[in-house]
């Protein structure tokens, strides 16, 4: 088996993260991609940014799943080139 997840795959699950935690394999797998891949270290640090910045703001984690979606898509289209 490789190690190496795809992009695709590393950001689902990071993605997932935010909700609940990961398996420890999948915790593996995700840092390694991150370690090499400096692309999804990067949409890591801007979804997660994007999830405390909803927290404090509005002191809630009900930011229902919708929503935060849509936050994550419109990332994905302003880092895509
Ligand atoms: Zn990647």
């Amino acid at each position: 088996m490789s190690f190496m997840i795809s992009c695709k795959e590393n950001s689902r699950l990071v993605t997932r993260a935010l909700d609940k935690p990961l398996s420890l394999r999948e915790k593996f797998l995700t840092r390694i991609h991150m370690v090499l891949c400096k692309v999804c270290r990067l949409y890591a640090q801007q979804i997660g940014w994007v999830d405390q910045f909803f927290k404090k703001r509005f002191h809630t984690d009900t930011l229902g799943d919708n929503a935060k979606e849509k936050m994550i898509k419109s990332l994905e289209k302003e880092m895509s080139p």
